[in-house]
This record gives C-alpha cells, structure tokens and sequence, in this order.
C-alpha cells in the first residue's frame, strides 16, 4: 500500500490529487489492474469528477455546503462538526480506479478529489493497487 499527505487550507474544499495517486500507482509498478483509493478519515471524502472547469468543483461544494449546513439545532455531536461527518458518508472514502499501461484510466475530463469537509488540516490518503493478469 503506498499513502502521501495532503495538506488542505480552507474548511471546506475539494484538492485533486490525481497525480499523487497516479504517482503511488507507478511506484507499486502495477500495470495493468484496478487501483482504490482511500481517504481513512470520518470528516473527509473521496471522488472523481471533472477536472477541466474549477467551477464544478465549487458548485459542488457549494450545494453541500448549502444542503448540510455547519450548524443545524438538532445536531448533538460535541465536536461541532456533524456536517462534515454527514458530508463524508454522502460522498463517500474510496474510489476505485482502472489501471492500464502503467497508468489511470481516467475520462478526458476527469480527475481524483480529495475533499475535505473540517479542514484546514494535514490528511492522508491510502492507494492500493490490485494486479489483474489474462492469458
Ligand atoms: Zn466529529
């Protein structure tokens, strides 16, 4: 299993990391099989979506920011946070990616997100690459 870091800046915020993951798939020298990537966190998410326009991303957010509001007067986690725990099970902790040719399969317009929903804080993210063989 290959893990990096990330360091997020801002409470709310998606960061694509689809060339850390595409890094930790080349170091496990994995060509051809399927990949999952992992966020080992309770107020933070994984996800593809598109990477060519940075608004899809905002108005992601943005409707999960609006439909989970920080506080909401039934909420009773102590922490304060029970958004970001709603948000991370809504978007879920792992993907699982394509790997062929060394590389990602990834559509032309997508890339891998890491989104965090309590931040700024340093996260780590886990990759592990599956081998497929055929004959
Ligand atoms: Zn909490």
């Amino acid at each position: 299993m290959e893990s990096f870091e990330i360091l997020t800046r801002r409470r709310t915020e998606f960061v694509d990391i689809t060339d850390h993951v595409r890094q930790a798939i080349k170091r496990q020298g994995i060509s051809q099989g399927i990949c999952v990537v992992y966020c080992p966190h309770t107020t933070a998410a994984v996800t593809i979506n598109e990477n060519a326009d940075p608004d899809v991303t905002h108005d992601i957010l943005a409707w999960l920011n609006r439909a989970v509001p920080q506080q909401q007067p039934d909420f009773r986690h102590g922490e304060g946070n029970s958004d970001a725990h709603i948000k991370s099970s809504l978007v879920g902790s792992s993907v699982t990616l394509l790997v062929d040719q060394g590389d990602l399969v990834l559509g032309r317009w997508q890339g891998v997100y890491f989104c965090e929903f309590d931040g700024p804080r340093t996260r780590s993210v886990h990759v592990q690459a599956l081998v497929t063989t055929t004959t």
